[in-house]
Protein backbone atom coordinates (compact mmCIF):
# COMPACT_ATOMS: atom_id res chain seq x y z
CA UNK A 1 0.00 0.00 0.00
CA UNK A 2 1.49 3.39 -0.79
CA UNK A 3 1.59 5.51 2.10
CA UNK A 4 -0.03 8.84 2.43
CA UNK A 5 1.37 11.97 0.64
CA UNK A 6 1.21 15.29 3.33
CA UNK A 7 1.46 18.26 0.69
CA UNK A 8 -0.31 21.29 0.47
CA UNK A 9 -0.60 22.06 -3.43
CA UNK A 10 -1.37 26.32 -3.94
CA UNK A 11 -2.50 26.68 -7.15
CA UNK A 12 -2.66 30.71 -8.01
CA UNK A 13 -0.06 32.99 -6.45
CA UNK A 14 -2.46 36.20 -6.18
CA UNK A 15 -3.74 37.28 -3.25
CA UNK A 16 -4.99 34.40 -1.54
CA UNK A 17 -2.36 31.72 -3.06
CA UNK A 18 0.59 34.02 -1.96
CA UNK A 19 -0.71 35.31 1.53
CA UNK A 20 -1.49 31.83 2.37
CA UNK A 21 1.91 30.85 1.41
CA UNK A 22 3.49 33.10 3.49
CA UNK A 23 0.77 32.32 6.66
CA UNK A 24 2.22 29.24 6.30
CA UNK A 25 5.64 29.98 6.24
CA UNK A 26 5.60 32.43 9.05
CA UNK A 27 3.32 29.94 11.32
CA UNK A 28 5.69 27.10 10.95
CA UNK A 29 3.90 24.73 8.75
CA UNK A 30 4.26 20.86 8.98
CA UNK A 31 4.03 20.38 5.81
CA UNK A 32 5.36 20.57 2.53
CA UNK A 33 4.12 23.24 0.38
CA UNK A 34 3.99 23.76 -3.68
CA UNK A 35 3.12 27.50 -4.84
CA UNK A 36 2.27 26.89 -8.49
CA UNK A 37 1.79 30.31 -10.83
CA UNK A 38 2.25 30.71 -14.79
CA UNK A 39 3.79 33.92 -14.17
CA UNK A 40 7.20 34.61 -12.46
CA UNK A 41 5.66 37.34 -10.95
CA UNK A 42 3.48 38.28 -8.26
CA UNK A 43 1.10 40.77 -9.27
CA UNK A 44 -0.51 43.52 -6.83
CA UNK A 45 -2.68 44.62 -8.85
CA UNK A 46 -4.47 47.90 -7.13
CA UNK A 47 -1.25 49.43 -7.75
CA UNK A 48 -1.11 48.67 -11.45
CA UNK A 49 -1.94 51.84 -12.85
CA UNK A 50 1.16 53.29 -10.83
CA UNK A 51 3.48 50.85 -12.19
CA UNK A 52 2.09 51.36 -15.75
CA UNK A 53 2.24 55.21 -15.72
CA UNK A 54 5.67 54.60 -13.29
CA UNK A 55 5.16 56.37 -10.96
CA UNK A 56 5.70 53.13 -8.93
CA UNK A 57 8.58 50.47 -10.04
CA UNK A 58 8.74 46.55 -10.64
CA UNK A 59 9.87 45.39 -7.56
CA UNK A 60 7.26 46.86 -5.61
CA UNK A 61 3.93 46.11 -7.92
CA UNK A 62 4.95 42.95 -9.44
CA UNK A 63 7.97 41.57 -7.13
CA UNK A 64 9.45 37.64 -8.45
CA UNK A 65 8.09 34.74 -6.33
CA UNK A 66 11.09 33.64 -6.22
CA UNK A 67 12.49 36.31 -3.76
CA UNK A 68 9.49 36.64 -1.82
CA UNK A 69 9.41 33.24 -0.81
CA UNK A 70 13.22 32.85 -0.75
CA UNK A 71 13.78 31.44 2.56
CA UNK A 72 10.51 30.19 3.67
CA UNK A 73 10.47 26.87 2.77
CA UNK A 74 7.77 27.13 0.41
CA UNK A 75 8.77 25.58 -3.27
CA UNK A 76 7.75 27.74 -6.08
CA UNK A 77 6.88 26.10 -9.31
CA UNK A 78 6.22 28.58 -12.09
CA UNK A 79 3.82 26.46 -14.66
CA UNK A 80 0.62 26.65 -15.98
CA UNK A 81 -1.89 24.39 -14.68
CA UNK A 82 -3.84 22.98 -17.11
CA UNK A 83 -6.65 20.47 -15.36
CA UNK A 84 -7.39 19.35 -11.64
CA UNK A 85 -8.69 15.85 -10.44
CA UNK A 86 -10.50 16.49 -7.37
CA UNK A 87 -10.98 13.11 -7.58
CA UNK A 88 -7.75 11.64 -8.03
CA UNK A 89 -6.47 14.72 -6.16
CA UNK A 90 -3.90 15.38 -8.39
CA UNK A 91 -3.01 18.87 -10.33
CA UNK A 92 -1.99 18.81 -14.05
CA UNK A 93 0.65 21.19 -15.23
CA UNK A 94 1.27 22.77 -19.20
CA UNK A 95 5.04 21.09 -18.76
CA UNK A 96 3.50 17.47 -18.50
CA UNK A 97 4.43 17.49 -14.64
CA UNK A 98 1.91 16.34 -12.03
CA UNK A 99 0.98 17.19 -8.33
CA UNK A 100 -0.70 15.08 -5.77
CA UNK A 101 -1.83 16.79 -2.83
CA UNK A 102 -3.14 16.10 0.31
CA UNK A 103 -4.71 19.32 0.61
CA UNK A 104 -4.87 21.87 -2.35
CA UNK A 105 -5.52 25.51 -2.13
CA UNK A 106 -7.60 26.63 -5.46
CA UNK A 107 -6.76 30.87 -5.63
CA UNK A 108 -6.83 30.80 -9.61
CA UNK A 109 -8.62 34.57 -9.37
CA UNK A 110 -10.71 35.58 -12.11
CA UNK A 111 -10.30 36.49 -16.35
CA UNK A 112 -11.52 39.90 -17.99
CA UNK A 113 -15.34 38.95 -19.06
CA UNK A 114 -16.24 40.35 -22.54
CA UNK A 115 -20.05 39.79 -22.54
CA UNK A 116 -19.72 38.24 -25.78
CA UNK A 117 -19.17 41.95 -27.35
CA UNK A 118 -18.21 41.42 -31.13
CA UNK A 119 -14.26 42.40 -31.53
CA UNK A 120 -14.03 43.05 -27.81
CA UNK A 121 -11.58 40.51 -27.12
CA UNK A 122 -9.46 41.00 -30.03
CA UNK A 123 -9.19 44.71 -30.71
CA UNK A 124 -9.35 45.90 -26.89
CA UNK A 125 -7.28 46.04 -24.44
CA UNK A 126 -7.44 44.55 -20.90
CA UNK A 127 -5.64 45.93 -17.94
CA UNK A 128 -5.20 42.45 -15.31
CA UNK A 129 -1.52 41.74 -15.76
CA UNK A 130 1.87 43.23 -15.70
CA UNK A 131 1.84 41.61 -19.37
CA UNK A 132 -1.24 43.90 -19.68
CA UNK A 133 0.03 46.90 -18.41
CA UNK A 134 3.14 46.82 -21.01
CA UNK A 135 1.31 45.96 -23.77
CA UNK A 136 -0.84 48.98 -23.43
CA UNK A 137 1.89 51.05 -22.37
CA UNK A 138 4.22 50.24 -25.45
CA UNK A 139 0.73 51.01 -28.05
CA UNK A 140 -0.19 54.55 -26.25
CA UNK A 141 3.80 55.27 -27.23
CA UNK A 142 3.35 54.46 -30.07
CA UNK A 143 0.03 56.07 -31.03
CA UNK A 144 1.62 59.22 -29.43
CA UNK A 145 4.44 59.09 -31.67
CA UNK A 146 2.54 58.77 -34.83
CA UNK A 147 0.31 61.33 -33.93
CA UNK A 148 2.84 63.67 -34.00
CA UNK A 149 4.14 62.63 -37.38
CA UNK A 150 0.76 62.94 -39.01
CA UNK A 151 -0.51 66.28 -41.17
CA UNK A 152 -3.88 64.45 -41.27
CA UNK A 153 -6.25 65.87 -38.58
CA UNK A 154 -8.30 62.72 -38.36
CA UNK A 155 -5.95 59.96 -37.99
CA UNK A 156 -4.44 62.48 -35.38
CA UNK A 157 -7.36 62.75 -33.48
CA UNK A 158 -8.05 59.06 -33.88
CA UNK A 159 -4.57 58.31 -32.68
CA UNK A 160 -5.28 60.95 -29.30
CA UNK A 161 -8.45 59.27 -28.43
CA UNK A 162 -8.91 56.64 -25.83
CA UNK A 163 -12.04 54.75 -24.76
CA UNK A 164 -12.36 53.14 -21.35
CA UNK A 165 -15.37 50.87 -21.46
CA UNK A 166 -16.62 50.29 -17.76
CA UNK A 167 -17.74 52.71 -15.75
CA UNK A 168 -16.53 50.84 -12.35
CA UNK A 169 -13.66 51.10 -9.83
CA UNK A 170 -11.19 49.67 -12.77
CA UNK A 171 -12.52 51.80 -15.21
CA UNK A 172 -12.75 54.72 -13.36
CA UNK A 173 -9.26 54.64 -12.40
CA UNK A 174 -8.01 53.66 -16.06
CA UNK A 175 -9.90 56.81 -17.24
CA UNK A 176 -8.21 59.37 -14.68
CA UNK A 177 -4.55 57.60 -14.84
CA UNK A 178 -4.67 58.57 -18.47
CA UNK A 179 -6.85 62.12 -17.90
CA UNK A 180 -3.33 62.97 -16.40
CA UNK A 181 -0.25 61.02 -17.51
CA UNK A 182 -1.17 60.84 -21.33
CA UNK A 183 -0.91 64.71 -21.51
CA UNK A 184 2.05 65.02 -19.83
CA UNK A 185 3.54 62.33 -22.05
CA UNK A 186 2.25 63.67 -25.18
CA UNK A 187 3.46 67.28 -24.21
CA UNK A 188 6.74 65.93 -23.17
CA UNK A 189 6.98 64.52 -26.89
CA UNK A 190 6.53 68.22 -28.15
CA UNK A 191 2.51 67.63 -28.79
CA UNK A 192 -0.13 69.55 -28.13
CA UNK A 193 -1.65 67.99 -24.60
CA UNK A 194 -5.44 69.63 -25.39
CA UNK A 195 -5.88 67.20 -28.05
CA UNK A 196 -6.10 64.12 -26.06
CA UNK A 197 -9.70 62.99 -25.73
CA UNK A 198 -10.63 60.37 -22.45
CA UNK A 199 -13.80 58.80 -22.79
CA UNK A 200 -15.51 56.75 -20.18
CA UNK A 201 -18.21 54.95 -21.48
CA UNK A 202 -20.59 53.29 -18.88
CA UNK A 203 -23.79 50.89 -19.72
CA UNK A 204 -25.87 52.06 -16.63
CA UNK A 205 -26.82 55.88 -16.05
CA UNK A 206 -24.65 56.18 -13.42
CA UNK A 207 -20.77 55.49 -13.22
CA UNK A 208 -19.79 53.16 -10.06
CA UNK A 209 -23.55 51.14 -9.76
CA UNK A 210 -23.85 47.87 -7.55
CA UNK A 211 -19.86 48.59 -6.83
CA UNK A 212 -18.36 48.09 -3.28
CA UNK A 213 -17.25 52.02 -4.04
CA UNK A 214 -20.24 53.15 -4.80
CA UNK A 215 -20.55 56.16 -1.95
CA UNK A 216 -17.60 57.48 -3.69
CA UNK A 217 -19.34 58.27 -6.61
CA UNK A 218 -20.32 61.99 -6.19
CA UNK A 219 -16.39 62.44 -5.27
CA UNK A 220 -15.43 60.69 -8.09
CA UNK A 221 -17.36 62.42 -10.72
CA UNK A 222 -16.00 66.25 -9.33
CA UNK A 223 -12.54 64.74 -9.16
CA UNK A 224 -12.45 63.22 -12.93
CA UNK A 225 -13.42 67.26 -14.15
CA UNK A 226 -10.51 67.95 -12.14
CA UNK A 227 -7.52 65.71 -14.38
CA UNK A 228 -5.58 67.36 -16.99
CA UNK A 229 -7.57 66.34 -19.85
CA UNK A 230 -11.44 66.39 -18.58
CA UNK A 231 -13.14 63.31 -19.16
CA UNK A 232 -15.84 62.78 -21.07
CA UNK A 233 -18.17 60.17 -19.88
CA UNK A 234 -20.76 58.84 -21.47
CA UNK A 235 -23.34 57.11 -19.52
CA UNK A 236 -26.42 54.66 -20.95
CA UNK A 237 -23.79 53.68 -23.67
CA UNK A 238 -23.65 50.09 -24.23
CA UNK A 239 -20.30 48.73 -25.90
CA UNK A 240 -22.14 46.95 -28.90
CA UNK A 241 -18.67 46.51 -31.25
CA UNK A 242 -14.93 46.68 -31.01
CA UNK A 243 -12.81 47.60 -33.95
CA UNK A 244 -9.14 48.20 -34.14
CA UNK A 245 -10.20 51.63 -35.26
CA UNK A 246 -13.57 52.35 -33.83
CA UNK A 247 -15.89 51.55 -30.72
CA UNK A 248 -19.95 51.15 -31.31
CA UNK A 249 -22.01 51.87 -28.43
CA UNK A 250 -25.87 51.93 -28.24
CA UNK A 251 -27.49 55.11 -26.62
CA UNK A 252 -31.38 55.85 -26.60
CA UNK A 253 -31.88 52.87 -29.32
CA UNK A 254 -29.41 54.23 -31.51
CA UNK A 255 -25.97 52.89 -32.72
CA UNK A 256 -22.91 55.39 -32.46
CA UNK A 257 -19.32 55.48 -33.88
CA UNK A 258 -16.64 56.66 -31.73
CA UNK A 259 -13.34 56.53 -33.84
CA UNK A 260 -10.12 55.90 -31.57
CA UNK A 261 -6.90 53.10 -32.00
CA UNK A 262 -7.44 52.39 -28.50
CA UNK A 263 -9.99 50.71 -26.69
CA UNK A 264 -9.87 49.67 -23.16
CA UNK A 265 -11.76 46.72 -21.70
CA UNK A 266 -12.35 46.82 -17.50
CA UNK A 267 -16.35 45.93 -18.05
CA UNK A 268 -16.75 42.81 -16.60
CA UNK A 269 -15.11 39.57 -14.97
CA UNK A 270 -15.68 35.94 -15.63
CA UNK A 271 -14.82 32.75 -13.86
CA UNK A 272 -11.33 31.14 -14.81
CA UNK A 273 -12.04 28.20 -17.01
CA UNK A 274 -10.11 25.99 -14.83
CA UNK A 275 -12.87 26.98 -12.17
CA UNK A 276 -15.46 26.26 -14.64
CA UNK A 277 -14.04 23.02 -15.47
CA UNK A 278 -14.31 21.50 -12.39
CA UNK A 279 -16.51 18.46 -11.78
CA UNK A 280 -18.91 21.06 -9.29
CA UNK A 281 -22.87 21.13 -9.52
CA UNK A 282 -24.61 24.33 -10.01
CA UNK A 283 -25.90 23.98 -6.39
CA UNK A 284 -22.69 24.34 -5.25
CA UNK A 285 -21.71 27.64 -7.30
CA UNK A 286 -23.49 30.48 -6.88
CA UNK A 287 -24.64 33.07 -9.61
CA UNK A 288 -21.79 33.53 -11.24
CA UNK A 289 -20.25 30.03 -11.09
CA UNK A 290 -18.02 30.92 -8.16
CA UNK A 291 -17.54 27.56 -5.93
CA UNK A 292 -19.20 27.45 -2.65
CA UNK A 293 -17.10 26.87 0.45
CA UNK A 294 -18.28 26.93 3.50
CA UNK A 295 -17.43 29.37 6.58
CA UNK A 296 -13.75 27.73 6.93
CA UNK A 297 -12.95 28.10 3.21
CA UNK A 298 -13.80 24.24 2.33
CA UNK A 299 -15.63 23.10 -1.05
CA UNK A 300 -19.09 21.20 0.24
CA UNK A 301 -18.21 18.28 -1.53
CA UNK A 302 -14.42 17.91 -1.15
CA UNK A 303 -13.47 19.36 2.42
CA UNK A 304 -9.64 18.70 1.66
CA UNK A 305 -9.74 21.57 -1.01
CA UNK A 306 -9.55 25.17 0.17
CA UNK A 307 -11.24 28.26 -2.29
CA UNK A 308 -10.33 31.55 -1.64
CA UNK A 309 -10.36 35.45 -3.43
CA UNK A 310 -12.08 35.63 -6.61
CA UNK A 311 -13.27 31.99 -7.46
CA UNK A 312 -15.03 31.73 -3.98
CA UNK A 313 -18.50 32.45 -2.75
CA UNK A 314 -18.74 31.87 0.95
CA UNK A 315 -22.34 29.74 1.94
CA UNK A 316 -24.89 32.87 3.01
CA UNK A 317 -22.21 35.57 2.46
CA UNK A 318 -22.39 38.19 0.05
CA UNK A 319 -18.46 39.38 -0.22
CA UNK A 320 -17.14 42.23 -2.80
CA UNK A 321 -14.34 39.78 -5.16
CA UNK A 322 -11.75 42.10 -3.96
CA UNK A 323 -7.74 41.96 -3.02
CA UNK A 324 -8.61 42.91 1.00
CA UNK A 325 -10.90 39.80 0.88
CA UNK A 326 -8.79 37.69 -0.99
CA UNK A 327 -5.77 38.18 1.91
CA UNK A 328 -8.01 38.13 4.68
CA UNK A 329 -9.14 34.61 3.34
CA UNK A 330 -5.84 33.34 2.28
CA UNK A 331 -4.61 33.89 6.39
CA UNK A 332 -7.64 32.32 7.04
CA UNK A 333 -7.01 29.12 5.21
CA UNK A 334 -3.70 29.31 6.06
CA UNK A 335 -4.63 28.91 9.77
CA UNK A 336 -7.19 25.85 8.61
CA UNK A 337 -4.59 24.16 7.27
CA UNK A 338 -2.36 24.56 9.99
CA UNK A 339 -5.15 22.83 12.12
CA UNK A 340 -5.72 19.85 10.00
CA UNK A 341 -2.00 19.22 10.21
CA UNK A 342 -2.03 19.96 13.78
CA UNK A 343 -5.56 17.90 14.58
CA UNK A 344 -6.74 21.37 15.94
CA UNK A 345 -10.22 22.65 15.44
CA UNK A 346 -11.08 24.62 12.60
CA UNK A 347 -11.90 28.40 12.75
CA UNK A 348 -14.57 30.38 10.11
CA UNK A 349 -12.85 33.04 8.40
CA UNK A 350 -13.75 35.94 9.77
CA UNK A 351 -13.38 39.38 7.12
CA UNK A 352 -13.68 42.49 8.02
CA UNK A 353 -14.32 45.40 5.07
CA UNK A 354 -12.21 47.96 6.08
CA UNK A 355 -13.97 50.76 3.80
CA UNK A 356 -12.35 51.38 -0.35
CA UNK A 357 -9.86 53.02 -1.61
CA UNK A 358 -9.54 54.26 -5.49
CA UNK A 359 -7.34 56.21 -7.70
CA UNK A 360 -8.12 59.39 -9.81
CA UNK A 361 -5.39 60.44 -11.32
CA UNK A 362 -2.00 61.69 -10.14
CA UNK A 363 -1.90 62.37 -6.51
CA UNK A 364 -5.67 62.38 -6.48
CA UNK A 365 -8.36 59.47 -5.28
CA UNK A 366 -11.17 58.81 -2.94
CA UNK A 367 -11.00 56.26 0.46
CA UNK A 368 -14.29 55.22 2.21
CA UNK A 369 -13.11 54.39 5.16
CA UNK A 370 -15.46 52.50 7.51
CA UNK A 371 -18.75 53.30 4.98
CA UNK A 372 -18.60 56.36 7.53
CA UNK A 373 -16.33 59.14 6.47
CA UNK A 374 -15.29 59.50 2.97
CA UNK A 375 -12.07 61.39 2.22
CA UNK A 376 -10.81 63.63 -1.11
CA UNK A 377 -7.69 64.74 -2.84
CA UNK A 378 -4.36 64.71 -1.54
CA UNK A 379 -5.25 63.45 1.81
CA UNK A 380 -6.93 60.44 0.51
CA UNK A 381 -4.02 59.96 -2.29
CA UNK A 382 -2.17 59.66 0.91
CA UNK A 383 -3.88 56.86 2.82
CA UNK A 384 -4.48 54.94 -0.37
CA UNK A 385 -0.79 55.10 -0.74
CA UNK A 386 0.12 54.78 2.93
CA UNK A 387 -2.21 51.88 2.94
CA UNK A 388 -0.93 49.91 -0.18
CA UNK A 389 3.03 50.72 0.34
CA UNK A 390 2.91 48.70 3.86
CA UNK A 391 0.69 45.68 2.41
CA UNK A 392 3.22 44.89 -0.37
CA UNK A 393 3.97 41.43 0.28
CA UNK A 394 7.56 41.64 1.61
CA UNK A 395 9.97 38.41 1.51
CA UNK A 396 9.22 36.26 4.60
CA UNK A 397 11.92 37.55 6.65
CA UNK A 398 9.97 41.01 6.56
CA UNK A 399 6.26 39.42 6.57
CA UNK A 400 5.66 39.84 10.19
CA UNK A 401 6.98 43.62 10.05
CA UNK A 402 4.35 44.66 7.19
CA UNK A 403 1.28 42.78 7.63
CA UNK A 404 1.17 42.92 11.20
CA UNK A 405 1.47 46.19 11.29
CA UNK A 406 -1.11 47.32 9.29
CA UNK A 407 -3.70 44.50 10.27
CA UNK A 408 -3.39 45.60 14.14
CA UNK A 409 -2.49 48.74 14.36
CA UNK A 410 -4.37 50.60 11.01
CA UNK A 411 -7.18 48.61 10.54
CA UNK A 412 -7.67 46.10 13.91
CA UNK A 413 -7.36 48.79 15.97
CA UNK A 414 -10.24 50.80 14.24
CA UNK A 415 -12.67 48.49 13.73
CA UNK A 416 -12.67 47.43 17.28
CA UNK A 417 -15.11 50.08 18.03
CA UNK A 418 -18.46 50.46 17.33
CA UNK A 419 -19.38 53.85 18.42
CA UNK A 420 -19.29 55.77 15.12
CA UNK A 421 -18.18 59.37 16.85
CA UNK A 422 -14.90 57.42 17.33
CA UNK A 423 -14.72 56.20 14.30
CA UNK A 424 -15.12 59.54 12.92
CA UNK A 425 -11.82 60.26 14.94
CA UNK A 426 -10.12 57.56 14.38
CA UNK A 427 -10.57 58.30 10.42
CA UNK A 428 -9.04 61.48 10.52
CA UNK A 429 -5.86 59.50 13.09
CA UNK A 430 -6.18 57.01 9.83
CA UNK A 431 -5.24 59.98 7.48
CA UNK A 432 -2.22 60.60 9.75
CA UNK A 433 -1.48 57.14 9.54
CA UNK A 434 -1.36 57.38 5.59
CA UNK A 435 1.17 59.83 5.90
CA UNK A 436 3.22 58.06 8.10
CA UNK A 437 2.64 54.69 5.99
CA UNK A 438 4.30 56.87 2.97
CA UNK A 439 6.60 58.19 4.66
CA UNK A 440 7.91 55.00 5.96
CA UNK A 441 7.57 53.14 2.94
CA UNK A 442 9.56 56.15 1.15
CA UNK A 443 12.51 55.95 3.56
CA UNK A 444 12.20 51.93 2.96
CA UNK A 445 11.99 52.57 -0.81
CA UNK A 446 15.08 55.01 -1.06
CA UNK A 447 17.27 52.33 0.93
CA UNK A 448 16.28 50.00 -1.76
CA UNK A 449 16.70 52.11 -4.43
CA UNK A 450 20.14 50.68 -5.80
CA UNK A 451 17.92 47.34 -5.82
CA UNK A 452 15.44 49.20 -7.84
CA UNK A 453 17.26 50.27 -10.57
CA UNK A 454 18.90 46.99 -11.28
CA UNK A 455 15.36 45.39 -11.78
CA UNK A 456 13.80 47.95 -14.12
CA UNK A 457 17.79 47.32 -16.15
CA UNK A 458 17.01 43.83 -16.35
CA UNK A 459 13.29 44.34 -17.57
CA UNK A 460 14.66 46.07 -20.09
CA UNK A 461 11.08 48.68 -19.55
CA UNK A 462 10.67 51.59 -17.23
CA UNK A 463 7.21 51.74 -17.48
CA UNK A 464 6.00 55.50 -17.75
CA UNK A 465 7.79 58.65 -19.11
CA UNK A 466 10.62 59.79 -16.67
C1 LIG B 1 -6.49 46.57 -12.39
C2 LIG B 1 -7.12 46.04 -11.13
C3 LIG B 1 -7.24 46.86 -10.02
C4 LIG B 1 -7.78 46.38 -8.83
N1 LIG B 1 -7.88 47.23 -7.76
C5 LIG B 1 -8.34 46.76 -6.59
C6 LIG B 1 -8.38 47.61 -5.43
O1 LIG B 1 -8.04 48.79 -5.52
N2 LIG B 1 -8.80 47.07 -4.27
C7 LIG B 1 -9.18 45.77 -4.15
O2 LIG B 1 -9.51 45.33 -3.04
N3 LIG B 1 -9.20 44.95 -5.22
C8 LIG B 1 -8.77 45.40 -6.44
N4 LIG B 1 -8.78 44.60 -7.54
C9 LIG B 1 -9.32 43.25 -7.43
C10 LIG B 1 -8.29 42.32 -6.81
O3 LIG B 1 -7.03 42.49 -7.41
C11 LIG B 1 -8.75 40.88 -6.93
O4 LIG B 1 -10.01 40.77 -6.30
C12 LIG B 1 -7.75 39.96 -6.23
O5 LIG B 1 -6.52 40.00 -6.93
C13 LIG B 1 -8.28 38.53 -6.18
O6 LIG B 1 -7.32 37.72 -5.59
P1 LIG B 1 -7.20 36.20 -6.03
O7 LIG B 1 -6.15 35.58 -5.18
O8 LIG B 1 -8.54 35.57 -6.07
O9 LIG B 1 -6.75 36.25 -7.56
P2 LIG B 1 -5.50 36.95 -8.23
O10 LIG B 1 -4.86 37.91 -7.31
O11 LIG B 1 -5.98 37.42 -9.55
O12 LIG B 1 -4.50 35.73 -8.44
C14 LIG B 1 -4.76 34.66 -9.29
C15 LIG B 1 -3.42 34.03 -9.66
O13 LIG B 1 -3.68 32.82 -10.35
C16 LIG B 1 -2.72 32.69 -11.40
N5 LIG B 1 -3.30 31.81 -12.41
C17 LIG B 1 -4.48 31.97 -13.08
N6 LIG B 1 -4.69 30.93 -13.92
C18 LIG B 1 -3.62 30.10 -13.77
C19 LIG B 1 -3.24 28.86 -14.34
N7 LIG B 1 -4.01 28.22 -15.24
N8 LIG B 1 -2.07 28.28 -13.96
C20 LIG B 1 -1.28 28.88 -13.04
N9 LIG B 1 -1.58 30.06 -12.46
C21 LIG B 1 -2.74 30.65 -12.81
C22 LIG B 1 -2.53 34.13 -11.89
O14 LIG B 1 -1.28 34.27 -12.56
C23 LIG B 1 -2.58 34.91 -10.58
O15 LIG B 1 -1.29 35.11 -10.02
C24 LIG B 1 -8.25 45.05 -8.75
C25 LIG B 1 -8.14 44.21 -9.88
C26 LIG B 1 -7.59 44.69 -11.06
C27 LIG B 1 -7.46 43.78 -12.27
Amino acid sequence: MNSPIYQTVIVGGGFTGLFTALHLAHNRYPRSVILIDKNERFCFKPLLYEYFDGEMDTFQVVPRFAELLQGSGVIFVQDTVQSIDLHQREVKLVSGDEYKYSNLVLALGSVTGYHRVEGAQDNAFPFWTQADAIALDKHLRDCLQRALQTDDPEQRQKLLTVVVVGGGASGIEMAATLADFLPLWYSALGGNSSEIRVILLNHGQEILDGDINDPLRQIAETELQKRTAPIEILTGAAATAVHPNAVEYQSNNQVKTLPTYTTIWTAGTSINPLIQDLPITQEHRDHHDRLLVNSTMQLLDFPEVFVGGDCAAVENKSLPPTAQVAYQQGANIARNLRAIALKEELEPAKINIRGTLLKLGLNDAAANLFNVFEVAGEPAHLIRQGTYLTLLPTPIHDFKATTEWVDEEIFHHHLDSQDVGKKVVQAVELVGAGVVGVLVARRLLKILGDDDKNVNKEQGTGNGVQ
